[in-house]
């Protein structure tokens, strides 16, 4: 084989040795360039994410630039496909795989970092569109650095759900910043789920980035937590623990422990949010969003 081939043939099921690599990045000194469109309608999901989309209703095979000319109810049901259902550091896809087939009527989007890992999945998901015809065109995966480019890929209120499965604790205190889940993050996260719908799931095997994760989502006014009841209806949950690869290593490893914490938020209506004791509450506000401690960065 010349170097130039790739590891794996698109439709082969590549092997996870080959697309190892180094385990965490600095997302926010990750200066690679990624392409991302200036607004969100500017994207058209079919061409390279979702070409056989169920709703494209077409035929296994086909492509959309195949036969010449495309009506407008194609191009038209082409437009109105984008992703609802983000699974943000996605690792090797396993929950990306998983939701496709538990959310049929849903569009599922893995984000991930790492150039050799988002290829793992993308022919991960290749391989399985092959093996079943029919199966996995709902989902497909894209290499971005999600604390960067989300409201340029997606609209206000488009998304239902979005998953933070064992997101980087990033444990030193000068590390904070790189979190995922932030004051200033979830504010963006909470614009782009759709509200009284969406969802935001967050899971971890640390308890201490777990308690982080509960501090800034319940003082966020427009997020409410889910009881233990509503948690445990919802499929989702026993996915996120049981799909995930940081999950299974979770149950067979137990390096903290054996131990999975988790929450999931609902996106509430503005009508709902007691705005008078939402701003009693609000630890960040005009006044003090400048000072030392906020966000975990120290004024030096
Ligand atoms: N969610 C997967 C799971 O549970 O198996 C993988 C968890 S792994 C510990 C965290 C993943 O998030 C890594 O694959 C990392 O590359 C990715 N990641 C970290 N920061 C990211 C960012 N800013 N945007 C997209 N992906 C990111």
């Amino acid at each position: 084989m010349g170097t130039n081939e790739p590891i794996t043939a698109d439709g082969d099921m590549p092997k996870k040795k080959f697309y190892r690599s180094r385990a965490h990045c600095n997302p926010l000194s990750f200066n690679e360039t990624f392409n991302y469109p200036t607004r969100p309608d500017f994207m058209d999901w079919t061409e390279e994410y979702y070409p056989n989309h169920p709703s494209l209703n077409k035929k296994e095979g086909d492509s959309k630039d195949t036969g010449g000319t495309i009506s407008f109810s194609q191009l038209s049901n082409a437009m109105n496909v984008h992703p609802d259902v983000l699974d943000v550091g996605c690792g090797f896809g396993g929950l990306t795989m998983a939701l496709s087939t538990a959310l049929p009527n849903n569009t599922i989007l893995g984000l991930e970092i790492r150039a050799k890992v988002t290829e793992y999945v993308r022919l991960r998901i290749v391989a399985q569109r092959k093996e079943h015809p029919g199966q996995y065109h709902n989902c497909s995966v894209m290499r971005t650095n999600a604390m960067k480019y989300l409201p340029n890929f997606f609209s206000k209120g488009s998304l239902e759900k979005i998953f933070f499965c064992f997101p980087d604790p990033h444990f030193k205190r000068k590390n904070w910043p790189r979190r995922i889940i932030s004051e200033r993050l979830l504010s963006e996260y909470v614009y782009l789920l759709k509200p009284s719908v969406g969802r935001l799931y967050c899971i971890t095997d640390v308890k201490d980035l777990h308690d982080w994760h509960v501090d800034k989502c319940s003082m966020h006014p427009m997020l409410q937590e889910l009881s233990n009841e509503e948690m445990e209806e919802d499929p989702c949950v026993a996915l996120m623990k049981s799909e995930t690869e940081e999950g299974k290593k979770v149950i067979r490893e137990g390096k903290f422990g054996h131990v999975m914490y988790y929450k999931v938020y609902k996106r509430v209506e503005l009508s709902e949010v007691d705005s008078a004791a939402a701003s009693a509450t609000a630890k960040v506000t005009v006044e003090n969003f400048f000072q030392e401690g906020q966000f975990g960065v120290e004024v030096a």
